[in-house]
């Protein structure tokens, strides 16, 4: 039984979600190898290498895999996956487009969001965002999985020393090609690895409010920034800091919810949080139900006197 990881990488160094990745795989039982699929990518090829746990790193490297194109990358996978009992993925974008290919491909059923290896063939996923919890058995000779990082520790990015085995890339599909990318640019943690995040909810009222509130506190706090969907629905925040069911999924050590109601949505997203701080000026407000320390206030006066206590 060995487990192949897809690694998520920008072709110099391995992203944080294939830590996590990796201890799924690791708990599935066997070895672990993983794929590094880019273009000039040794540098990320040999920091997979170092990744404790590791037993092998097959390195593929091709122009047509620079860019993480899922149908160049399902090709890669499928011309190595009969050596294989499991096939990991993180459920992230970039996982959740090439996993179902795969998936489809070697016509098995895909577990996806697993949050827990009960055995190498059963795994726990939630259902109903979060609200109960599915045991899934899958009897596909072949496991495809995606894998929810939140549920899982990262495994240590140091102390491999796997072996480096280069193989042939398949050829680029001709139907796709990289046109470019807009990343948009910040100086803060990335929301979903951020020890740290601060969010605002639609109490904030405008964009101008969401800065002049949220930012100085997220500031203090070296935070990354969140918002509940109807904060970036009112364009009070931007798409990419919605925490929730159709967000982001985020487990800090420290999570702050200001103005924000708590719904099941946004819940789904934040609840496996280590500790949750929620400031509203409402007590019955259901985020209360899962904070572990709750401020009912208005926020336009107990944020700043947070930051000014900080
Ligand atoms: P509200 O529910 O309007 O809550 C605002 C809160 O602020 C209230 O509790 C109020 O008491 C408090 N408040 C008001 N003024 C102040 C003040 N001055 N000081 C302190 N507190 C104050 N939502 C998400 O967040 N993420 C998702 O991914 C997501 N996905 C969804 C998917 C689906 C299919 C659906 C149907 C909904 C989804 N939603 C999601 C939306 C979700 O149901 C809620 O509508 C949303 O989370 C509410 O955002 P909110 O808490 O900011 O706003």
């Amino acid at each position: 039984m060995t487990s192949l990881v897809i690694a998520e990488h920008d072709n110099t160094s391995i992203k944080a979600a294939t830590l996590n990745t990796i201890t799924a795989a690791l708990q599935c039982g066997g070895d672990v190898h993983v794929l590094v699929a880019g273009h000039n990518a040794g540098a990320a090829a040999t920091a997979a290498a170092q990744i404790a746990g590791v037993a092998k790193v097959i390195h593929a490297d091709e122009a047509g895999l620079a860019h993480g194109l899922a149908e160049n990358v399902t090709a890669q996978v499928l011309s190595i996956a009969s050596a294989y009992s499991h096939i990991v993925f993180a459920a992230t974008a970039s996982g959740k487009n090439i996993a179902p290919r795969v998936a489809a491909k070697l016509d098995v059923g895909q577990v996806s969001d697993i949050t827990k290896v009960i055995s190498p063939d059963t795994f726990e996923r939630p259902i109903y965002a979060g609200n109960a919890m599915a045991t899934v058995q899958a009897t596909d000779a072949t496991k495809v999985l995606t894998v929810r990082t939140t549920g899982f520790d990262p495994a240590a990015a140091t102390g491999g020393s796997a072996a480096v085995d280069s193989i042939a890339a398949v050829a680029a599909a001709a139907s796709v090609s990289f046109l470019g990318s807009e990343i948009a640019r910040n100086d803060r943690p990335e929301l979903t690895s951020a020890k740290i995040i601060v969010s605002g909810g639609r109490a904030l009222g405008s964009s101008e409010k969401f800065t002049e509130i949220i930012t100085p506190l997220a500031d203090k706090l070296g935070a990354a920034m969140g918002a509940s969907r109807a904060a970036v629905d009112a364009g009070y925040a931007p798409n990419d800091w919605q925490v929730g069911q159709t967000g982001k999924i985020v487990a800090p050590q420290l999570y702050v919810a200001c103005g924000i109601s708590g719904a099941i949505q946004h819940l789904a997203g934040m609840k496996d949080s280590k500790v949750i701080v929620a400031i509203n000026k409402d007590a019955e407000a259901p985020i209360f139900s899962v904070a572990d320390y709750g401020l009912v206030a208005d926020l336009f006066e107990a944020v700043p006197e947070l930051v000014k206590a900080l």
